[in-house]
């Protein structure tokens, strides 16, 4: 049956390192014999001009009805002044929420040729193959009461709440728990229980359904040590899996342990594992237009897409590989280049991971 993807380019770089994804689908497709179908749909400042607003209807259809669905990236200057409730990023948060994509997935992953870009030792995260798990609908983002109040005394003071639902933590963790199966079999998960009544439910929880997994090895690590262990020896972990507040900090400092932000794919899921997926850098509009963006995360975006919602694996692994294959010929775009050496162009690089490709299948 042919499963539909739609591509959402959006602003800045976006419709640049999604046209060389676009071209890496294609060749897959080709490759793998897999019936896909394309179609592309408005999202962001781009949706705003076009259509109105940043997340119009006809994009919501489109999305309801695709199987996965490919994003750039959305939002610049051009519409910083408008007020926060009409901007391009309400259209991401908008998407998110019409889809209920619940789980978010972040992988930290260093490809040995690049070690030398990360803020830590080489030895320390050359290899790095991490992957953060993140609750992306709950927790104290979004739990009521919440609010700024004038106190009896005078003073105002802000208040948010910190609440998960067993049925919340559950859905959560056992995504989890079957990621980390197919992966080394490691799950860690994060929490702060000495102190949050929240998060003692959410440890109880996770231990509870560990028993459904014996082939995973579980532990639990409060918030505070999982920050320094993240810093100080990363490739202890294999899956952590932890709420959405702490979740958002320890993957942007994973992230960060790779060096670039042009390398980083993410996904976001739904219970029926469809998919939203993207890269974790925003549309860069200092280098927009000018054929300089790493278009890697978004190609690395797509393998993820490949796996999770498109039961596509072997057709996953390809490009994972054909990416290793132009980072060994030396091919850098100018965030991942070392000084002296030359930097090559997106649409050249987009080239490069095509050629590899072509050239798994005639060896293969
Ligand atoms: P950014 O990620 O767009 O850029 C940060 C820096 O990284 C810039 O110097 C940029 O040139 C560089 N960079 C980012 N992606 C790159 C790539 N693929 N190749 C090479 N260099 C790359 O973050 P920002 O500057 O804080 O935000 C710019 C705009 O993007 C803002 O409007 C912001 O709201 C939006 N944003 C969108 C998303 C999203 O769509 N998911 C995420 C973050 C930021």
């Amino acid at each position: 049956m042919t499963q539909r993807v739609l591509l959402l380019p959006g602003d800045g770089i976006g419709p640049e390192v999604v046209a060389q994804a676009e071209r890496v689908v294609l060749a897959v497709a080709q490759l793998f014999d897999l019936p896909l179908s394309l179609d592309t749909a408005n999202l962001g400042g781009v949706a705003i001009e076009a259509e109105g607003v940043a997340f119009p209807q006809t994009t919501r259809e489109k999305a309801l009805a695709a199987d996965a669905i490919l994003l750039g990236a959305v939002g610049g200057p051009r519409w910083d002044g408008l007020p926060a409730s009409e901007r391009p990023e309400r259209g991401l948060l908008a998407i998110r929420s019409a889809l209920d994509l619940f789980a978010n997935l972040r992988p930290a992953i260093l490809f040995p040729q690049l070690a030398s870009a990360s803020s830590l030792k080489a030895e320390l995260v050359a290899g790095l193959d991490i992957l953060i798990v993140r609750e992306l609908t709950g927790g104290i983002y979004f739990g009521e009461p919440r609010g700024i109040a004038v106190r009896e005394d005078g003073q105002r003071e802000g208040y948010n709440t910190y609440r998960y639902s067993e049925g919340e933590i559950m859905r959560i963790a056992r995504l989890a728990f079957e990621l980390a199966g197919k992966r080394e079999g490691k799950l860690t998960s994060v929490d702060k229980a000495n102190v949050l009544e929240v998060t003692q439910l959410w440890r109880e929880v996770v231990t509870g359904l560990g028993a459904d997994y014996p082939e995973v090895a579980l532990d639990h690590m409060y918030v505070d040590n999982a920050a320094m262990q993240l810093v100080r020896a990363p490739k202890q972990f294999d899956v952590l899996v932890t709420g959405n507040i702490f979740g958002d900090i320890l993957s942007d400092t994973a992230a960060m342990l790779t060096g670039s932000i042009g390398m980083l794919p993410s996904a976001s899921l739904n219970e029926q594992s469809k998919g939203l997926y993207e890269p974790v850098h925003g549309s860069a509009p200092d280098i927009a237009g000018q054929d300089r963006a790493n278009p890697l995360a978004t190609i690395l975006s797509v393998a993820m897409m490949l796996r999770y919602s498109l039961n596509a694996a072997a057709a996953a692994r390809a490009i994972e590989e054909a990416v290793a294959t132009v980072l060994d010929q030396g091919l850098r775009t100018a965030d991942i280049v070392d000084k002296g050496q030359s930097a090559v162009g997106t649409v050249a690089m987009g080239d490069a991971v095509i050629a590899a490709l072509m050239s798994q299948k005639e060896n293969s």
